[in-house]
């Protein structure tokens, strides 16, 4: 196998996220964006692509979740600390927020990829005894406070990391990938690294089209809420005169500065992150050029320990190449089964640790766990409890494992989750419900490949991808799914999964979703389950071979290596206006 070697200011490529998700001793994420960027680097270190990494060290990381009897939830830090796990660097860059010099240091965490090539991931950290107190504490909470320490945070991101990429060496990138808006404002770190903070002068379209050519930008959410915007007033005040009058002058920030806005226009590379998430984002920003490159998962990252057994001795090469995953379609059915029901064990033995709950290996269960958000709809199975006591009588038992945080700002979220605790709490003796606590990776792994169906309902169009069906697929669960994000792409009618609804049914129709979802588990799903465990055997494999061999991170890095920052010089993103 080739030994890459190589050295971390031999990057071309910065890439650029709020949070990241390495594993569960390192609570820096909060969800699907965090998880793709550690599972982006884990591939890129695999596949020796030369690429350093940048985000914030979040010392109090996002929060550890309690729940009470009732379902309220009770948060509270979850500290760690970079000294334990990172190594310190020894250049200290220095950034300017509300005229303070705020100082700040990095420490490294290498991603080892499988042929010996490194990645590098900065934490940027403002916790240094010669800050003012109001900027020590920048960089602990992720997504917590308020806008204007979020803003105090993009700026961290944004000026402080390409500050310290060119401290540490770092002038050979060509391409800077915006994962998200939140970084956006290093546009303006290397405008400034043409035209200096200080000077009157306007900028000139060379200028802008200088920084297009090296911009590469994500967009992963059609939520409004999704999108950073600052109003005008509070970017004077964190970034100063000179930083606010370049922003006005380049006619992205009016009355408020929008983050997503500033990334769209000095990028020359946009893209969604499913097919349909890019055509929903043509249409949420008229005048871009928005592609699409659709999300996959570090498939050696998530799948269990018995599929990897079984994917070693039938696919030896998968770990190096996930595209030998197709050839799953030879593997018998019956080591499908011996596989799965290992992963089955090893889950149901861990929800009885965790909550006392001795649930059935025998029983059909599904398998719910993500950011507890209204658009999820984590309680659309329950619309009606009695229909699904019914179905659990007439077809077979059902049990259900739930997991899923709310931001601690989301009231509606957490409403979702007592909700859960009511059902739960009507379904009592019919149907089991477990409700697990603190979902993270470790849990996320567990449960994705230890359930015998995924579930998924986001309203329309709101899911831009989402992952957890793609881990699913990998352990070969099969997802039970709104026709929305990835599932459009890698579903085929009981062939790899089932749809909850139609592609092209209306977008708010709740109820009419609830009753397909009856109608697919009680006619066709639970009764496969039971009477021909070969044929849902089958559909568990092809899961593997037609999804797991596609939507994984693998893939997905060639297709931005191609795609994005080939091109990010210029033919991708025009502004037509
Ligand atoms: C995979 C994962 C997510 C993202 O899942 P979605 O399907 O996008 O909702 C969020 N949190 C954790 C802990 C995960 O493992």
């Amino acid at each position: 196998m080739n030994q890459i070697v190589s050295y971390p200011n031999s990057a071309t490529v910065a890439y650029f996220s709020m949070d990241v998700a390495i594993d569960s001793g390192i609570p820096t994420y909060s969800g699907g964006l965090g998880i793709l960027a550690g599972d982006m680097l884990r591939s890129a270190a695999d596949l020796g692509v030369p690429l350093v990494a940048v985000t914030l060290a979040h010392r109090k990381g996002y929060f550890d979740q309690r729940l009470d009897a009732k379902g309220n939830q009770v948060e509270s830090p979850s500290k760690w600390s970079p000294e334990s796990r990172l190594e310190l660097l020894a250049p200290r860059i220095s950034l300017s927020i509300e005229g303070r010099e705020v100082g700040v240091r990095a420490w490294q965490y290498y991603f080892h990829g499988i042929g010996g090539h490194v990645v590098p991931l900065l934490f940027l950290d403002t916790d240094l005894e010669e800050n003012d107190p109001r900027d020590r504490v920048l960089t602990d909470h992720l997504y917590g406070g308020d806008e204007h320490y979020r803003l105090c945070q993009e700026a961290v991101l944004g000026f402080g990391g390409v500050a310290m990429l060119r401290a540490l060496g770092h002038w050979g990138l060509r391409v800077f990938h915006m994962n998200e808006g939140h970084s956006a404002l290093i546009t303006l770190a290397l405008l400034e690294e043409q035209f200096g903070t200080r000077q009157a002068r306007a900028i000139s379209q060379k200028e802008v089209e200088a920084v297009r050519r090296q911009c590469v930008f994500t967009t992963h959410t059609p939520v409004a809420a999704g999108h950073d915007r600052f109003p005008s007033g509070l970017v004077h005040q964190v970034l100063g005169e000179a930083r606010a009058a370049a922003l006005s002058q380049m006619r992205v920030m009016n009355s408020e500065l929008n983050m997503t806005e500033l990334a769209l226009r000095l990028s020359g590379f946009v893209n969604g992150v499913s097919m349909r998430h890019g055509e929903v984002s043509r249409n949420l920003f008229p005048g871009y050029d928005v592609g699409a490159i659709t999300n996959g998962v570090h498939a050696v990252a998530w799948t269990a320990a018995s599929f990897c057994a079984l994917f070693d001795r039938a696919l030896p090469e998968w770990r190096r190449d996930n595209c030998y995953l197709r050839y799953a379609v030879g593997i018998p059915p019956a080591e499908i089964r011996l596989a799965h029901a290992q992963a089955k064990k090893d889950l149901l033995q861990q929800v009885r640790w965790l909550t006392g709950a001795q649930l059935d290996e025998k029983a059909f269960t599904l398998g719910f766990a993500r950011r507890a958000t209204a658009y999820k709809r984590a309680d659309l199975l329950f619309t009606d409890v009695e229909k699904l006591k019914e179905i659990a009588r007439r077809a077979g038992p059902l049990q259900l494992i739930y997991a899923g945080k709310a931001h601690p700002r989301d009231e509606g979220g957490k409403a979702i989750i007592r909700r859960i605790f009511e059902a739960a709490a009507a379904l009592a003796n019919e149907v089991r419900v477990v409700y697990l606590e603190n979902y993270d990776m470790a849990l996320g792994k567990l449960i994705c490949s230890g359930v015998d169906i995924w579930l998924n309902t986001p309203l329309r169009p709101h899911e831009a991808s989402g992952t957890s069906g793609m881990k699913a697929a990998l352990n070969g669960v099969p997802s039970l799914s709104v026709l929305d994000g990835w599932w459009i792409e890698g579903h085929i009618e009981g062939v790899t999964g089932w749809s909850i609804g139609d592609r092209d049914g209306a977008e708010n129709d709740s109820a009419a979703e609830a009753r397909s979802l009856y109608e697919k588990l009680e006619q066709v799903i639970v009764p496969l389950f039971y009477n021909q465990p070969d044929s849902y055997a089958k559909v568990m494999r092809s899961a593997i071979a037609m999804n797991g061999s596609f939507f994984n991170t693998q893939r997905m890095i060639s297709q931005y290596i191609r795609n994005a920052y080939t091109c990010a010089s210029g033919n991708g993103a025009q502004p037509l206006t």
